[in-house]
């Protein structure tokens, strides 16, 4: 995708990268709209290709899978955006590359030098399904980069409602490691800019399909950031994600408390997804009361998606979005900054993402009407998951806070 020159979405790119103008190809409106974050350069990361999403070509298959994390999906969601009937709520605003100190503000110093290495050997897999290739890096630099000027720009007043729209993702890469298709935090990064900025309270909610596991490690012993994760029942996945993703994995020190786990069962759905957020998200959120509020915003729960079991349609993401405004409303003034995670398949993923704005912006009327959902959803096993996760969660927190009590005293 190194050529992709972006006419189809009319974006204007300059080759150099450095000087991306996007512009709206239809005049904004006035009253509330969107900024949106974004550089073409992104879509020069070539994730690869193998059977799915693991590189390798297992010798007898006959077609094999452009990898999931595809610049075509980013693709589409930009041009609903700049042609769909979102588009004269939506105002676009230019990323930019990261500095690499400011990379240290999250990850160790260690891990950028991997990561600088590998892009200098031309290519280094760093763990299943997520390899570095040429012309990744400089997609990795806006992505950090882009999420973090969208944060400044709602942190100097200029806005209170950002979208960076970047790949490739960053809500699994942690501290020292990359995984899941992420290379680094890019909302991590822009939550350590808040902080630095002398934000006092930072919530992170992730509703990516899966557990955002390196937000929630990079910030496990902190009482400043309050990480909360709705994500499939998926359980740890080796090396690169040792976490469990369960509600008994509440924070350590300081932080116990502070990182909330909601793992949802398979399949749960629109009004699953609406009940849980409502039992579960806002009275942790009125518990905690953030000064700012960041929504790592994955279209991978969708009914659709190739890497998810949890069958949201786009009804269920216009929810999600009026619920996440209504909570900005309350705790931060209006002011909430969304970044692209997950989402794999191409077409409805772009769907997810109208539905999803068109709640934040909590517009009288629909404007676009789902194509392709449908499902029967069955409510009762995720009624029962969720008064399990309220004890899990208040259980382990005494256990935690025993354990520490103990350790301090000994
Ligand atoms: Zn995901």
């Amino acid at each position: 995708m190194d050529d992709y020159d972006g006419d189809e979405v009319e974006v204007e790119v300059e080759a150099s990268g450095s000087g991306d103008t996007v512009e709206s190809p239809v005049a904004v409106v006035d009253g509330p709209h969107m900024n949106v974050f974004w550089s073409t350069g992104m879509l020069a990361h070539n994730a690869g290709d193998g059977m799915f999403d693991t590189l390798h070509d297992p010798g007898f298959l006959a077609v094999l899978d452009s990898h999931p994390e595809s610049p075509e999906r980013i693709i589409n969601i930009l041009s609903i955006l700049k042609k769909g009937p979102i588009a004269p709520y939506i105002s676009w605003h230019d990323g930019e590359a990261a500095e690499l100190e400011e990379l240290t503000t999250f990850h160790s110093p260690a891990y950028v030098r991997d990561l600088l290495d590998a892009h200098k050997a031309g290519g280094k897999t760093l763990c299943g399904g997520t390899r570095i290739n040429h012309g990744s890096w400089k997609a990795v630099l806006l992505a950090a980069g882009t999420t973090r000027r969208a944060m400044r720009y709602i942190l100097e007043g200029l806005g209170k409602l950002a979208y960076a729209l970047v790949r490739p993702p960053g809500h699994h890469a942690q501290p020292t490691r990359a995984d899941g298709y992420c290379f680094l935090n890019n909302a991590a990064l822009a939550v350590q800019l808040a902080i630095d900025m002398d934000v006092k309270k930072v919530a992170v909610v992730d509703i990516d399909v899966h557990y955002g596991n390196g937000t929630a490690e990079g910030f496990y012993s902190r009482k400043d950031v309050f990480t909360i994760s709705l994500h499939m029942n998926h359980g740890s996945w080796g090396d690169s994600h040792p976490q469990t993703g369960q509600p008994d994995e509440v924070g350590v020190g300081a932080g116990i408390g502070y990182n909330f786990n909601i793992p949802l069962p398979n399949g749960t759905g629109d009004k699953g997804y609406e009940y849980a957020f409502k039992e579960l998200v806002v009275p942790a959120l009125a518990n905690y009361k953030p000064a700012m509020l960041v929504v790592t915003f994955g279209q991978d729960a969708s009914a659709f998606d190739p890497n998810g079991r949890q069958c949201l349609t786009m009804d269920g993401f216009r929810t999600l979005g009026r619920l996440l405004k209504e909570q900005a409303d309350i705790h931060t003034d209006g002011k909430l900054l969304l970044v692209q995670e997950g989402g794999y398949h191409v077409t409805y993923s772009a769907y997810c993402v109208h539905g999803l704005i068109e709640g934040v912006l909590q517009l009288p009327e629909e404007l676009l009407s789902d194509p392709m959902g449908y499902y029967i959803e069955e409510e009762a096993p995720t009624i029962d998951r969720v008064e399990e996760i309220k004890e899990i969660f208040s259980e382990a927190i005494a256990a935690a806070k025993s354990e520490l009590k103990k350790s301090e005293t000994s």
